[in-house]
């Protein structure tokens, strides 16, 4: 800890000083003097006092400032958790200082959950007396000391139940000195997954891949496999061993999911292996799981834990192993508040702690298979499906040749299709990534479109709901009757689909078949997930109408049919990921159909049948496919052969807004291998009432863009009401 030996308590002149980093946006820790009582070691959670508050922080390594002594105040208390290890706080620093953040931020993102610094409560619990008072026994009595003879105390409604009388009698007899109140530890809330419990015999391929992971966790050293295969192939049961491992090992394990719609089966499959459910870690938690689960990570008592993206930032006491399944999901990308890429630190989090960390996915990202061809990381594929169950026969429908009605999106060859997988009494899945029953409203009167007031964005129709709302920030509206521009009733005209018109469309063609819309509108929880899933199980729906929620994960063995409706969705805009996003979508999507001994078709409906995305489909070519991308990529030095950060002003008066970009823009680093782009309006221009701005930095590998991005913006001084965003690799360009 610094220069400061916690012994030296000559508190008069010389105060003994420590570095406390408080959750707050603050780049730097503040000294506080600790107190001839106290020790405290670094990595240590203490309370400080702050202003008029008191708040939590963690003492840090680091010089101490020199705080004259009328202005240093002391440190309150060291909180009863365990401390923060070193490793921990190396990558809160790592993790600040590459995304630009502050490390206060980041720190907050590690104590999210401020309440599980407090001990937990004490359970308060009677035991027998052992010089019992005189007292008038009775046969209810009789029975409360006769199961407290042979028994550890018992929390009085435990008691009673044993004894098989009402708690007034234990309250009885605690009065009377009978029994005396202890207070018991709470009983731990997670149990350790049992490790032993046998998984399946694993194929040549999976145990390969299996036994290179099961190494790097024995011997406790920095390694990343991308674990490759199709779906259905035994990736989940590779990386189960892995975690099995771990556990042998006495560490934790974290298994990164991109969405809470895919913990239903996923859940279920562990606990049915392990015997016990893992931790989660979701946004859907109460407050109570998260408290206990924060703090069981932090005591190490939690030992395999599954989250969301922010399941990298809790306080493992000692991590053995990180999984991140569907690597190449966007989900892992933090857009708000610290923004970061979830999948790129968690491989930083693993080589600070010396750890494995494994990227499971069918459709690695482009950077994966960069850094596997570079030589980086390790790679397996496993190439069939477990059980040689038949990938899905992909074929490519074009939308110009074969039109659906006016005013229809199910073409006539995905309606025969249709026909085909009901009369077999097997199950269709209609994909479409639009919420909603329309994107866009008009007036066929004037021309009127329904858009945001704040944002640059249109309303969308949710019919069910009736109403029109916007997707980025929550805005809704009553439809009107008339037209609010020309005033003219009956001109309102739904253009294009989202799932409810498309579900409206399949019950129309088929009257007689059950449809479910599936999309995260209904789809909040958890539960909500698995009760659509038993749905689909038990065969009580017939064709499921759904946006990308669907897309992960489950495995349905009735469902033999997917119809892309549009597959052409996403391809378009500034977005340098557009392509692969699609194909990683679509494959995705297409492994839904035909698992176990169904074979499965996919039909993908598009008006660009020559589209790499579409071509790549049919051919199941996803090597060539990245290869023509990486190409493309490394024509125009896009990442991963260049560097990329955005730097997005945002405000809610647009003249300063366009005023600081103008200042920005004359001091922007555009030489040494940098080029800035930019200022451009955000093709959001407007969100949530605020004005965007956007720069573009661009840069070649070896330039430290971030130091650049820095001196720039200290250089040139803003408004305070100009709010400045940095995004390094950026995923979205909106
Ligand atoms: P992926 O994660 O690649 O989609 P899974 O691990 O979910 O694949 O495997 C698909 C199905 O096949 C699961 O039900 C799994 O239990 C089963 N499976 C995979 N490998 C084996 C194996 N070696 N022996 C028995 N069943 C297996
Ligand atoms: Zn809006």
């Amino acid at each position: 800890m610094s220069s400061n030996s916690t012994t030296s308590l000559d508190f008069g002149d010389q105060p003994d000083c420590v570095s406390v980093l408080l959750p707050l946006p603050l780049g730097k820790a503040y000294t506080y003097a600790v107190p001839p009582a106290l020790s405290l070691d670094v990595g240590d959670f203490v309370s400080v006092p702050l202003g008029v508050r008191e708040v939590a922080g963690v003492v840090w390594d680091g010089e101490v400032d020199d705080v004259p002594p009328e202005k240093l105040k002391a440190v309150l208390a060291r909180l009863d958790v365990p401390p923060m290890p070193e490793k921990t706080r190396r990558f809160a620093e790592w993790v600040a200082k590459y995304n630009m953040a502050s490390l206060g931020s980041v720190l907050k993102m590690l104590m999210s959950v401020p309440d599980a610094l407090k001990p937990p409560k004490q359970v308060s619990a009677y035991a027998l007396n052992k010089e019992m008072p005189e007292i008038k026994m009775t046969a209810a009595r009789n029975k409360v000391v006769e199961v407290l003879k042979g028994s550890p105390p018992l929390p009085a409604t435990l008691l009673a139940k044993e004894a098989g009388v009402g708690t007034s009698v234990i309250k009885g007899l605690a009065k009377l000195d009978a029994l005396i109140a202890v207070d018991l530890p709470p009983p731990p809330s997670f149990t350790v997954p049992d490790w032993q419990a046998p998984g399946p015999t694993l194929s040549a391929e999976q145990a390969a891949a299996a036994e290179n992971m099961r190494a790097h966790v024995k011997a406790g050293e920095f390694a990343v496999s991308v674990l490759e295969g199709v779906p259905g192939s035994g990736k989940t049961e590779v990386y189960l061993e892995a975690v099995c491992e771990a556990l042998e090992q006495g560490k934790q394990a974290l298994v990164l999911l991109p969405e809470i719609a895919l913990g239903a089966q996923w859940l279920g499959r562990f606990e049915e292996r392990f015997g016990c459910r893992p931790a989660e870690w979701h946004s859907d938690l109460t407050q109570t799981k998260r408290r206990k689960t924060w703090r069981a990570v932090a005591e190490g008592e939690a030992k395999v834990i599954v989250g969301a993206r922010s399941a990298l930032f809790l306080p493992y006491q000692d991590l053995g192993l990180i999984i991140i399944d569907e690597e190449h999901d966007q989900s892992f990308k933090q857009e708000d508040g610290v923004i970061y890429n979830a999948r790129d630190m968690a491989v930083v989090r693993a080589q600070l702690s010396d750890i494995p960390i494994s990227l499971v996915s069918a459709t690695p990202s482009l950077e994966s298979l960069r850094n596997v061809a570079q030589g980086r990381y390790e790679h397996f594929d496993l190439p069939d499906r477990h059980a040689g169950a038949e990938l899905p026969d992909i074929s490519i429908i074009d939308m110009r040749v074969d039109r659906p009605d006016p005013g229809k999106w199910i073409s006539p060859k995905l309606i025969g299709a249709l026909k085909e997988t009901f009369a077999a009494g097997e199950q269709a899945l209609l994909f479409l990534n639009r919420r909603g029953y329309a994107p866009l409203t008009l007036c066929q009167g004037c021309g009127h479109r329904f858009q945001c007031p704040q944002c640059t964005a249109w309303l969308v129709e949710h019919r069910f709901l009736g109403r029109l709302q916007c997707h980025h920030c929550g805005y809704q509206m009553k439809p009107p009757d008339k037209c609010p521009s020309c005033e003219q009733e009956d001109k309102l005209y739904a253009c294009g689909p989202g799932v409810e018109r498309l579900a409206e469309e399949v019950v129309e063609l088929f009257p007689d078949i059950r449809a479910e819309i599936a999309v995260s509108d209904n789809l909040h929880t958890p539960g909500q997930a698995q009760e659509l899933v038993h749905q689909i199980e038990d065969r009580n729906v017939d064709v499921i109408v759904g946006t990308q929620i669907v897309a992960k994960g489950y495995h349905f063995p009735y469902l033999t049919l997917v119809g892309v409706v549009d597959a052409d969705v996403g391809l378009t805009g500034g977005d340098i990921r557009a392509l692969e996003r699609t194909y990683q979508l679509l494959y995705q999507v297409a492994g839904r159909a035909g698992r176990a001994d169904r074979p499965g078709r996919v039909l993908v409906q598009t008006h660009d049948p020559e589209n790499p995305v579409m071509q790549a489909l049919k051919n199941g070519d996803h090597k060539g496919f990245i290869e023509t991308m990486s190409q493309d990529r490394e024509r125009n030095h896009m990442p991963p052969f260049g560097r990329l950060a955005g730097v997005i002003l945002s405000g809610a008066d647009e003249r300063a807004v366009d005023q600081a970009a103008a200042r920005l823009a004359r001091t922007a680093p555009r030489d040494n291998g940098v080029m800035t782009l930019g200022p451009a309006p955000a093709p959001l221009a407007l969100l949530r009432g605020r004005h965007r701005r956007r720069f573009l930095v661009k840069a070649g590998k070896e330039v430290n863009i971030q130091a650049r991005i820095r001196s720039w913006l200290k250089a040139t001084e803003l408004p305070r009401k100009v709010r400045v965003q940095l995004d390094i690799d950026p995923y979205s360009f909106m």
